[in-house]
């Protein structure tokens, strides 16, 4: 419920303008209720239609994709990139490749963008991007084809000092490498356009693990800051088992957390021994094959069909790292009744506003994904930096500035939740933090009349 006249008049003329974009309106709408508190200490950003500008991107592109399969038949897709905001720095975030993409989850991802890139303290504003094109089952010249043709269009409209994607996905090193060839051969330039780029060729140490990394950072601080406690002893939850699940259990296990499941689209494994990453790895990162093939290799393992069982399992700890609106209020309330005292999001918005509800009535420890998942994003900016300077930063260097921000981000969020008169909320205090940075500049930067 939106009470602030204000707010709610904006959220109207959202839902007015974008009809039946459920995931926007829903990332939108969250972001609102949590900002009553701070406009009405502010009444200079009603003043400058501050809401009003936030919620439309500043340019919205679609494109065709056509691209030949390795039949020789034609195929066609559809691309996106949303330019959401740039106040605080060139428009910053990741490409998709899923079939499930269209406006809508573009639109949402590029606004939760523009919060969470803030959140990391670094000079980025807010995008997104992707197609419908799915990479399951594709060779890798038809991935290359597709990524080529891809780039080919983007291209003319991104920029190191304008608009720089990365990953997310559907979307890793090879896609990245694809993508940035193409660039070049275009451009006829070596900018540091993308993030996420191999190694060898101006990529950062530790960008591949840091959404991980950046969630485990995160959560450790908040468990040591707000309870107390540590990942240490803890039974973990971990869904998806892509680049941000893989890391994170990494990560998990590291600091002491056992972590006994993970999960991809077609269903999960539980391995109530501890999973087994290596072995996840090889499966997932070298063959690019399905979880339940890990049982094969684990008889202390097992497989069920299907996603949302995995949040039956017992555990104290839940990292949802797969997907949007993977936990529904069912799941909250099962992971709840198993005791699960800590829910901190790998994935974008992965949690239904009815799973936030039975999080936040029953005390657990809620981190939001604008501001958990930000180490993936403050490791390419980090990536920009170095690509400026023409250096390359160790992995120790880049990994303890990953923690450093992580854990400003936890204490930006939970002061600010204090300051909104809701200590501990930490979904209204990163909302907050993240927004008034961005709603400052574009005062401060006036109206284009
Ligand atoms: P990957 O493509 O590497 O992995 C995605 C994982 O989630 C796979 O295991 C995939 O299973 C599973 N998955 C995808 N779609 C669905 C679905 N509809 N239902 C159930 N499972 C699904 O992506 P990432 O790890 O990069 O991204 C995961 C999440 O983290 C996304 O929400 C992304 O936006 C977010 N994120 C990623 C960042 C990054 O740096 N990569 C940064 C910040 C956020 P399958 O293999 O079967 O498709």
């Amino acid at each position: 419920m939106i009470k602030n006249a204000y707010l709610a008049g904006v959220y109207a003329g959202v839902e007015k303008r974008n009809p039946g974009e459920k995931e926007f309106l829903q990332a939108v709408r969250e972001v609102l209720e949590s900002l009553e508190a701070v406009c009405e200490k502010h009444p200079e950003y009603e003043a400058n239609g501050v809401l009003e500008r936030m919620v439309e991107p500043e340019r919205f592109i679609q494109f065709r994709v056509s691209w030949v399969d390795d039949a020789g038949k034609v195929q066609v897709n559809r691309g996106f990139r949303v330019q959401f905001n740039s106040a605080i720095g060139p428009y910053k975030g990741g490409l998709r490749l899923h079939p499930s993409v269209n406006a809508s989850v573009i639109k949402f991802l590029g606004f939760e963008q523009v919060f969470k890139n803030s959140l990391t303290g670094l000079p980025m504003g807010g995008g997104k991007g992707g197609s419908d094109f799915d990479p399951k089952g594709k060779s890798d010249g038809e991935i290359m084809r597709f990524c080529q043709s891809f780039m080919t269009e983007l291209s003319k409209h991104i920029g190191q000092f304008t608009d720089v994607p990365a990953g997310d996905i559907g979307v890793g090193a090879r896609e990245i490498g694809y993508m940035y060839g193409q660039y070049k051969r275009l451009r006829n330039e070596f900018t540091g356009v993308l993030t996420g780029k191999g190694l060898k060729w101006g990529g950062s140490l530790a960008r591949t693990e840091a959404t991980g990394f950046g969630l485990c950072y995160f959560t450790q601080e908040a468990l040591q800051c707000m309870r107390g406690e540590s990942f240490a002893g803890k039974t973990v939850v971990v869904s998806g088992s892509g680049n941000v699940a893989i890391y994170a259990c990494q990560k998990a296990a590291e600091l002491g957390g056992k972590v006994v499941a993970m999960s991809d689209s077609n269903g999960f494994v539980h391995d109530p021994e501890g999973i087994d990453l290596a072995l996840v790895k090889q499966i997932k990162e070298v063959r690019r094959g399905r979880i339940s093939e890990y049982v094969k290799g684990r008889p202390s393992a097992s497989y069920t069909e299907g996603c949302a069982g995995i949040w039956g399992i017992p555990c104290d700890i839940a990292l949802p790292c797969a997907t949007q609106n993977e936990i529904n209020g069912e799941s909250a309330k099962l992971l709840v009744k198993n005791g699960c005292k800590v829910v901190c999001e790998g994935a974008n918005m992965p949690s239904t506003p009815e799973a936030i509800e039975v999080y936040l009535a029953n005390g657990v420890l809620y981190g939001p994904a604008k501001a958990t998942n930000a180490g993936g994003v403050a490791v390419s900016g980090l990536e920009m930096s170095q690509n400026s300077l023409r250096l390359a930063w160790t992995f120790e260097e880049v990994d303890g500035r990953l923690k450093e921000i992580m854990k400003n981000i936890f204490h930006n969020a939970y002061n600010a939740s204090k300051e909104c008169g809701v200590e501990g909320n930490l979904m209204v205090g990163a909302n907050a933090a993240g927004f008034i940075k961005v709603a400052d500049a574009m005062v401060a930067q006036g109206i284009a009349y």
